[in-house]
């Protein structure tokens, strides 16, 4: 690392004790940029990079409920709302036992890159909690999103910070979470939070962004590379809402996807993953993926306790979450022939697991440029409330196609400009960073 570069990350170290994940996401990025320093001396004077590490507000909160018990249950919820040259913050809620401060700052860290990527006006932030939905009745749930939404409320707004979903985070909650802050507040205030349901103000294709754009960045490295996903063999983990639209893409593209997983195994499908079964399973009765082998009778095995990554294949989607990918499954998954990976989950793959696939000249599509459709159709949504307006799934889908296919061809030129062909990981964390400090410069010291 640059040296001027080391001792800002020594900084960080210090003043986040213990946060990991988040030591983790701004080396990547710090990793990238060194180059951009000798051609922009500004960035450096100006502190740009000490003030992109430091979040611009950091909320924690409690969070009371009752289970059906009757039961007093405490949680504790965050929004880190990160940095806002670009835009109001945005950014999803995750509510998973794992989260804590280390892991929504990791996520907000890299949010402000992925949206500067997209080149729409969206500054960059997380939140969520602790709270586990896995077993809660839906009226858990309510009650749940209607207490994190009392205090979340007084942070947020169409221009100030919109939430969305993420793991643990979908359509039921952002109903609840809406239909909360509505009352709250009194204001039909639509852009407040993306992710809607269609019957109240949310957009088309929001719900299949992430996967179908984490599908068309993939399907334009392997054209960049002559080739395409026809007739290959795909492994995706995760089946949750990123896996499912991930493989339904693939699918469409002349894909074949064998694989996928959950936090209790994998599935093994060799004539291709069965889409309504698996919608069926996780979306509808929100289920485990044994269920999904036994009823597709002798096509599909479920393997419990292992990893996806053990599964030969010649594309890798990974979309679960976080450092799912180590060093020793990317060797595994070369070793395998895998030629090509897109991260539609935030940071799966760690930084042993990236420079194997680098190193081994695999078509490397970071989570940043390669799941941004998510919250690229996000801001598609503000633009059609701000507007009071609704677009087709055609018309919608087309912009997401367009708007991934030019954060692909940015990310190459980057790395073209910096000396570092093929390079998706330097080009995607050097474009992010220079529209987001160039609009830092251009506002003063905030
Ligand atoms: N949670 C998603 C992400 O990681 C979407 C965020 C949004 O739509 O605001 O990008």
């Amino acid at each position: 690392m640059h040296e001027k570069l080391s001792s800002i990350y020594d900084n960080v170290l210090r003043r986040n004790p213990g946060e990991t994940e988040f030591h983790q996401a701004v080396r990547e990025v710090l990793e990238s940029i060194g180059p951009v320093l000798g051609k922009h001396p500004e960035y450096a004077e100006s502190k740009i990079i000490e003030r992109i590490c430091e979040p611009e507000r950091q909320i924690i909160f409690r969070v009371p409920w009752t289970d059906d018990r009757g039961e007093v249950q405490i949680n504790r919820g965050f929004r880190v709302e990160f940095n806002s040259a670009l835009g109001p913050y945005k950014g999803g809620l995750r509510f998973h036992p794992s989260v804590y401060l280390g892991i929504v700052k990791f996520l907000g860290f890299e949010q402000i890159f992925k949206n500067g990527l997209t080149g729409l006006p969206i500054g960059g932030g997380k939140g969520g909690s602790d709270f586990d939905p896995k077993g809660r009745s839906d009226r858990e749930v309510m009650r749940f999103c209607q207490s994190f939404m009392t205090e979340l409320y007084r942070h947020i707004g169409e221009y100030t910070d919109v939430p969305a979903g993420d793991i643990g985070v979908g359509g039921r909650e952002i109903g609840y979470l809406f239909g909360q802050y509505k009352r709250i507040t009194n204001r039909y205030e639509s852009g407040v939070i993306t992710g809607k349901g269609l019957a109240y103000g949310g957009a088309q294709v929001r719900t299949e962004a992430t996967g179908y754009g984490c599908a068309f960045f993939v399907d334009e490295m392997l054209k960049a590379r002559g080739t395409s996903f026809d007739g290959r063999r795909v492994a995706v983990s995760g089946s949750g809402n990123v896996a499912v639209y991930t493989i339904e893409k693939i699918e469409q593209l002349g894909g074949r996807v064998v694989a996928c997983s959950d936090s209790s195994g994998y599935v093994l499908d060799e004539k291709g993953i069965d889409l309504d079964l698996l919608k069926q399973i996780k979306q509808v009765e929100r289920g485990r993926l044994d269920v999904y082998a036994e009823r597709r009778g002798d096509n599909a095995t479920f393997v419990a306790g292992r990893s996806v990554w053990e599964v030969p294949c010649e594309v890798a989607m990974p979309s679960a979450t976080q450092n799912e990918i180590t060093g020793r499954d990317a060797a595994v998954m070369v070793g395998n022939g895998c030629i090509a990976v897109g991260e539609g989950a935030n940071m799966p793959t760690t930084p042993e697991g990236i420079k194997v696939f680098l190193e081994a000249g695999v078509a490397f599509g970071p989570g940043k440029a390669a799941n941004a459709g998510g919250v690229a159709t996000s801001a598609l949504e503000m633009q059609q409330n701000a507007s009071r307006d609704s677009w087709t799934f055609e018309f919608s889908e087309h912009r997401l196609e367009e708007i991934m296919r030019d954060i692909h061809d940015r990310c190459l030129q980057t790395a073209d400009e910096y000396g570092m062909p093929g390079d998706y990981v330097a080009g995607a964390n050097i474009d992010g960073f220079r529209r987001v400090a160039d609009a830092m410069l251009a506002l003063g010291l905030i």
